[in-house]
Order: structure tokens, then C-alpha cells, then sequence
């Protein structure tokens, strides 16, 4: 199969991978021969060949669309090989150069504003990269990006607080429904951040692991939310004419963006037009003969009207993927069982990749988290859930070892450099940074009352959740055309 991947998208860390991959069954049309040794495949320069008939016949370049890699369970979930077109280097310069974009469905739109908004962890990836502060690194990126032609650069950490708030919310709910109801699956409640995660339950697990996973969307999509139906508004902009950008540290996010259930037919757009990685931007530097550190830099944005708030890439206490198993932990000691200080002790299971922290009252274990990140974890833990033996209230699921830190679309580790002595180092950049603000700040309670009608609002709901959906293994079969 050839493909026109973006021209960073490579299979590197397999570590990731989810199964033995089945074949992708993207259907083409092939001319059916009548042979009982099957054919037979040379793998060319520039193409694959059949040469069952002794004549070396150009098999047909397949065209993959990120719809077609939702729809199988074949592929694998890191998105290694998912092509994603319309989120490549080379259509966001074409976006920036004509100002139009062609979205998922092949409309062409204008573009009036181009938003994009920097998530930590490839930010901190740049900053070893070019060996910058993650505050300079910052910088750097948004003086980029505008360079480019970018309107506003935004920092995430609004979209982060409304998430962990959700989550926090939606676990404490979950809680009290499984007292009343213990054979319903409330608990144990799996994060939903991760689309690598998610993408691997709904085909792989389908039904049985759905309920679990927590409705909170993540914060990428939490943003295209909050871009395209609340800062449209302020700035008075058709949302399907902003065209934003998400700068993040895998290609599963690219996939998540795609989704269906993040189009909004009546503002006929997608909420995250396209996904720009760490790996990506280097080589977008590197394509054009500079360094990071020789580019302007400029301030973030900071489009809402709060004062107290102030741009910046900020970190959430816990993990670098976003810290979901502390907050959820520290909030349901304190609500559930009034610690306001419940120690976060985590004891590793079988490899530090799986650790679980416990909450103690008077001799008895009432709560137990765990994070599980990897594949390996992943599976052991969805093993568990099988037998019934899990014995958690919440686990924080992340696909990449080491989580987000180390996603699979990170800067590459430079020469002599191991990926370990890498994830430690973004790790201690990452408890560098800022704190943000516990509960989020006055930005995020203005947006509960005047954008979202209150917590636990309908509209909050529509805003801030999301669903899944189980991909039926039959459902595939019907797909194969040959
Ligand atoms: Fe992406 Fe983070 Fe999931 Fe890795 S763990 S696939 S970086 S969201």
C-alpha cells in the first residue's frame, strides 16, 4: 500500500502497538486471476508490484481516509500509518499562503482567523529540541506560528481546567450511581483523554469497555469547543471561517479530530480543523533552514476579558499527561470522605508504567486508583475488568508509555540519547512550569455561568462531553470488497 503520508508520519516506536496488526482492509478493485499459488508480491523503490504472471504489474496507490481508518479495527491505534491529509505541514501552509481551507467533507471555506492553541507536551519537546526554556520555547512557537500567519496562539490550560473539572464531577456521579447500583459498570471510570486509548476500546472491546470510559471529551477537544462556539462569538467570526490548529504530541489526535461526533452540523465545521506535532514542526523548521531559536518571539493571546488571567504553557499537578488520577483522587478524598489532604502515594505494580495509589479510613482501603499507561498495561488492566478483578474506582488509561510526554509524535531523541534519558528530561521541564490555578481560575467560572448555563447544565453537557462507539468486527467484514 503507498500512501501520501504526511512526510513525518514513519513507524518508529512500536512499544504502542495495540496487537498483531490485521491487515487494513481499505478496499481497491483488483482484477481477480485464477492461480493456486496466490500472488505473488514484490515490494518496489516506488510501489508494489504483482508479478504472479511472470510480468511485474504496478499495483494501484491506495488512498486512505481518516473515515476508513475510524471504520476498521485492522490498523493500529498510535495512527503510525494513518493518512491524514488534510491535517498535513503542507495543507496548513496552504492555509496560511490562500486562506481557504477543504474540510472533511471536501467543502472549501474561507479562512478569516486562524486560532492555534499549544498543548504542553510538544511545546516542552521543542524546548529540549533546541535546548530552550519551555517559557522561550513558547514564545518561540507563537512568533512561528504568527510568522506563518497565524491570528491568535493560544495556551490550552483553560481547556485543561474545564476537563479535569468534568472529570472530577462526572466520577463523583458515578461513585454515588454504582452505591446504588453495583452491576451497572459506573465504576472503575477510565479516563477518555486519549484517543489512542479510546480508539483501541471501541474497536477492539467494543461494548463491554465503552461504559467505563469517562464522557468528559479531552482537553484538544474541548478547545475546538470553546474556539468555535464561544470565541467565534467574541470575535464575531463565522466558526466554519476559523480555521483552528492544535499543536499536540501524537497523531491519534489527528484522529480524534476527525471524529464525527466533534462536527457540528449546524456550524457546518469541525471544531479542531487540523493537528500539528512536535515532529511535524521540526521538520517544518527544518524545510526551511531554521532553528527555533532564531525566530521572533511573540507573547500568547489572551482573547477573553478576564484580567486575572495570564498566557502561559502551565502544568496540572500529577502526571505529565495531564495529571487526571491526582485531581480525581484529591477531589473524592475530600468530597466523598472529607480528606482535604489525602496523601498520593503510588506504589508500583509490575513496572513503574503501572502504579495505583490507595485512600485509607480507618483500616479500610476506600479508594484505589491506579495509572496505566502502554499497551501492555492496557491490556492487563481490560484482562482484569474481564475477570472481574479489577480492583480500582479509576484509572487514569494513556496509550504511550511514559503518557503523553512521550507521545509518538514527540522530537526524536538526538544522537547518543536514549528515550528514557528523554522522557526524564521533559519530565523535569514539565515540573518547571507554572502551576495553574486549583479549580481553574475566574476565566473558567465566568464560562460555567455565561457560556455554558451553569454546571451540570444541558449545554455543558452538549459542550464538554462526548460518546462512543463500538466498531461491530461484522460490521468490517461487509466493508471487504474484492
Ligand atoms: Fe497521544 Fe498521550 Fe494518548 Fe500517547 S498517551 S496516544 S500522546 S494522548
Amino acid at each position: 500500500m503507498a500512501s501520501r503520508f504526511s512526510g513525518a508520519l514513519q513507524l518508529t516506536d512500536l512499544d504502542d502497538f495495540i496487537t498483531p496488526s490485521q491487515e487494513c482492509i481499505k478496499p481497491v478493485t483488483i482484477e481477480k486471476k485464477k492461480t493456486k499459488t496466490g500472488a505473488k508480491i514484490k515490494i518496489g523503490e516506488d510501489g508494489y508490484f504483482d508479478i504472479s504472471s511472470g510480468q511485474e504489474q504496478k499495483l494501484q496507490k491506495v488512498e486512505i481516509t481518516l473515515a476508513d481508518c475510524l471504520a476498521c479495527s485492522g490498523c493500529i491505534t498510535s495512527a503510525e500509518s494513518v493518512l491524514v491529509t488534510r491535517q498535513s505541514q503542507e495543507e496548513l501552509l496552504k492555509v496560511f499562503s490562500e486562506r481557504k481551507y477543504t474540510d472533511n467533507k471536501g467543502v472549501t471555506k474561507s479562512v478569516s482567523l486562524v486560532v492555534i492553541s499549544l498543548s504542553p507536551q510538544p511545546t516542552l519537546s521543542l524546548a529540549a529540541r533546541y535546548k530552550l526554556t519551555p517559557e522561550d520555547a513558547t514564545k518561540k512557537l507563537a512568533g512561528y506560528f504568527k510568522s506563518l500567519g497565524a491570528d491568535l496562539v493560544l495556551d490550552m490550560t483553560v481547556a485543561e481546567d474545564l476537563s479535569l473539572l468534568e472529570v472530577q464531577q462526572e466520577f463523583l456521579e458515578r461513585y454515588h450511581n454504582h452505591q446504588n447500583d453495583p452491576t451497572a459498570k459506573h465504576l472503575p471510570m477510565l479516563a477518555s483523554s486519549c484517543p489512542g486509548w479510546v480508539c483501541y476500546a471501541e474497536k477492539t472491546h467494543g461494548n463491554f469497555i465503552l461504559p467505563y470510559i469517562s464522557s468528559t471529551k479531552s482537553p484538544q477537544q474541548i478547545m475546538g469547543s470553546l474556539v468555535k462556539q464561544y470565541l467565534s462569538k467574541s470575535k464575531e467570526v463565522n466558526p466554519s471561517e476559523i480555521y483552528h490548529v492544535t499543536f499536540m504530541p501524537c497523531y491519534d489526535k489527528k484522529l480524534e479530530a476527525s471524529r464525527e461526533d466533534f462536527y457540528s452540523e449546524i456550524l457546518s465545521c469541525h471544531d479542531v480543523d487540523c493537528v500539528i506535532t512536535a515532529i511535524e514542526l521540526e521538520q517544518m523548521l527544518n524545510n526551511s533552514g531554521k532553528s527555533l531559536s532564531e525566530v521572533a518571539s511573540s507573547e500568547l493571546d489572551w482573547p477573553w476579558s478576564e484580567s486575572d488571567g495570564h498566557p502561559a504553557i502551565r502544568r496540572h499537578l500529577g502526571s505529565g499527561s495531564g495529571g487526571y488520577a491526582d485531581h480525581v483522587f484529591s477531589y473524592a478524598a475530600e468530597q466523598l470522605f472529607g480528606e482535604s489532604n489525602a496523601p498520593l502515594v503510588y506504589r508500583n505494580l509490575r513496572n513503574p508504567d503501572f502504579r495505583e495509589v490507595t485512600l485509607e479510613k480507618d483500616g479500610k482501603e476506600v479508594l484505589k486508583f491506579a495509572i496505566a499507561n502502554g499497551f501492555r498495561n492496557i491490556q492487563n488492566l481490560v484482562q482484569k475488568l474481564k475477570r472481574g478483578k479489577s480492583p480500582y474506582h479509576y484509572v487514569e488509561v494513556m496509550a504511550c508509555p511514559s503518557g503523553c510526554l512521550n507521545g509518538g509524535a514527540q522530537v526524536r531523541p538526538s544522537t547518543g540519547e536514549s528515550s528514557r534519558e528523554l522522557v526524564t528530561q521533559l519530565e523535569g521541564l514539565y515540573s518547571q512550569l507554572p502551576l495553574a490555578a486549583a479549580g481553574g481560575g475566574g476565566l473558567v467560572r465566568r464560562l460555567y455561568a455565561d457560556w455554558l448555563d451553569g454546571r451540570d447544565s444541558d449545554k455543558a453537557r452538549a459542550m464538554l462531553h462526548t460518546r462512543y462507539h463500538a466498531v461491530e468486527k461484522s460490521d468490517i467484514a461487509l466493508n471487504i470488497k474484492w
